[in-house]
């Protein structure tokens, strides 16, 4: 039975949570632990018992930190829930696995599939809860070889769910909804390719972005999802003639009109600012309301 979080030697206070996002912004947890499998079911518990927020964080690359920090405990993956092997065609993962690390994996067994996970740099466990992927070039989610995941509700119970019970949809499932806690997953690592062939494509997805994006500098991605109409959220920022926009230290990127660029100074609220008058200019042009692909944390 835990008291209080300040008996686990592991749990910090007061964590500045800007190092881990790719952001690079904002404020501090008021709790923040990296995970063990042993103590995560006590401790979701006791939060949930005791009415403590709890706020689920992988390697920050789709997340906006409040300015104002975030109460309760983050429990962050970055360096935790590292396992994966590979059993009878089968990939298990832990959560904080990261989605290149997968592929680099599968790519070592000459397991085709995974390629695309080479330049998404999240962990699986937020990877699954929002089915990353690429929308160009044909669609390919997370979710494509996913066979199932093992996740951990609020009161610390672990259950299996079938990647076709989680309505994995265009950066979607319904794992967030449900408040899950994803620890690991297994893939279907069946299907063959020639090293070559592999590495071939991984290439070819990291050479087509390094043109495209705005990889130099500190971004979370594409900001807002693809409107179902058929434009893409970057053709209508661009057509708006938003790209260059900024505020503070916040920018709508010239490379990619989707992507928000810290241009060294950005806190959070710039982020927020250049997101309204954004969607506020989109809305105005085109009728389309543009809705939020990162997930911001406060
Ligand atoms: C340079 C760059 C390129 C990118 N390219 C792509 C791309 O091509 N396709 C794409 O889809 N995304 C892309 N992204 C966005 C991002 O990498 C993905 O959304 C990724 O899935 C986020 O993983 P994360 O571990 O960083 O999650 P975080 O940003 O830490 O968290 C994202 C969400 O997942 C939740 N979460 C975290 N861990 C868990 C868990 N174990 N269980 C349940 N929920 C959890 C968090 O609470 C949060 O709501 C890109 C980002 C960057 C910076």
């Amino acid at each position: 039975m835990i008291s209080s979080l300040e008996e686990f030697n592991t749990i910090e206070q007061e964590v500045p949570l800007a190092p881990y996002t790719t952001w690079n912004i904002g404020g501090s947890a008021e709790y923040f632990w990296e995970p063990t499998k042993d103590e995560l079911s006590d401790v979701l518990r006791y939060c949930e018992q005791n009415h403590i927020p709890v706020h689920f964080l992988g390697r920050g690359s789709n997340v906006l930190i409040s300015s104002d920090g975030v109460d309760g405990l983050a429990i962050c993956t970055r360096s935790s829930l590292q396992g994966i092997e590979l059993q009878d065609d089968v990939i298990h993962a832990e959560a904080g696995v990261s989605m290149p690390v997968l592929a680099n994996f599968a790519a070592s067994y000459e397991i085709a599939g995974f390629e695309h996970l080479i330049c998404i740099p999240g962990s699986i466990g937020a990877g699954i809860a929002i089915n990353a992927g690429l929308a160009a070039h044909g669609r390919k989610e997370i979710g494509d070889s996913l066979i199932d995941v093992t996740v951990m509700n609020r009161s610390g119970t672990v259950f299996k769910e079938r990647a076709e019970d989680l309505e994995l949809g265009f950066r979607t499932s319904n794992i967030p909804d449900r408040d899950l806690f994803v620890l690991s997953a297994r893939f279907d690592g069946s299907a063959r390719g020639t090293e070559g062939e592999i590495a071939s494509e991984m290439h070819t997805h990291l050479r087509k972005r390094k043109s495209k994006q705005p990889l130099s500098v500190p971004t979370a991605g594409s900001t807002f999802k693809n409107p179902s109409n058929g434009k893409s959220a970057g053709w209508l920022i661009d057509q708006a003639g938003l790209k260059g926009y900024q505020v503070g230290g916040a920018k709508v990127s010239e490379v990619h009109a989707n992507w928000i660029e810290n241009t060294g100074t950005a806190t959070s609220d710039d982020v927020l600012d250049v997101i309204n008058h954004v969607k506020r200019v989109v809305d105005d042009e085109f009728g389309i309301e543009l809705e939020i692909e990162i997930r911001v944390l406060e």
